[in-house]
């Protein structure tokens, strides 16, 4: 009975990670595929704290994850990247190592690399959620990201984990998962 109770209680990350089923999808950004004004559309159509960074929409591999503060910042009219010469709102944004070939004609691009957190924190869809506090609480995290297989599906912030922990706790008081 005791291993059976345990396993209802056992939350898993893939439950509590953003976006949920129907919703819509992780906003993210490409390493390399996206212009000033995409990214400057993103930026105004949400208000997410952050952005994971994948390598294409095709094949969202994680990159890195870079802070919104940080995006609006790199891309402000006094920004000396926004305002290098020649740049304009077709030009490329690249978190790229090296630069991806370009024609000659093409707008200088905007490098952020330097602004990309490039180890975010990750966990699988099925870490259990009692580890995932665990290590928020004990790195002092404020979101991590969520994986399978190689491919970024989520996103859980801690703002994430105190909601679902109320919502467990009013379910069952008694639960000792979060304590
Ligand atoms: P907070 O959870 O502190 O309000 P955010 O504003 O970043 O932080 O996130 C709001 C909600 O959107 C959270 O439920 C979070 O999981 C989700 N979220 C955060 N970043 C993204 C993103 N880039 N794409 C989609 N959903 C996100």
């Amino acid at each position: 009975l005791e291993a059976k109770e345990e396993f209802r209680h056992k939350t898993l990350a893939t439950d509590v990670m953003q976006p949920r089923r129907g919703d819509p999808l992780l906003s993210v950004l490409t390493e390399s595929r996206m212009t000033v004004e995409e990214v400057e559309r993103l930026i105004a159509d949400t208000t997410y704290s952050g952005f994971p960074v994948v390598i294409s929409q095709q094949s969202p591999r994680l990159v890195g994850f870079v802070l919104r503060r940080d995006l609006v910042i790199s891309l402000g009219e006094k920004n000396a990247r926004r305002n290098q010469e020649g740049v304009v709102s077709m030009s490329p944004i690249l978190f790229t190592e090296c630069d991806p070939p370009m024609s000659p004609s093409a707008p200088p691009a905007v490098k952020l690399r330097s602004i990309l957190d490039l180890s975010p924190f990750t966990v699988t869809v099925h870490t259990p959620m009692e580890i995932v506090v665990d290590i928020f609480r004990k790195l002092g995290l404020r979101q991590c990201l969520v994986i399978q297989n190689g491919r970024l599906l989520g996103i859980i912030t801690k703002k994430d984990i105190l909601k679902h922990m109320a919502q467990m706790a009013n379910r069952d008081p008694d639960s000792i998962l979060f304590n």
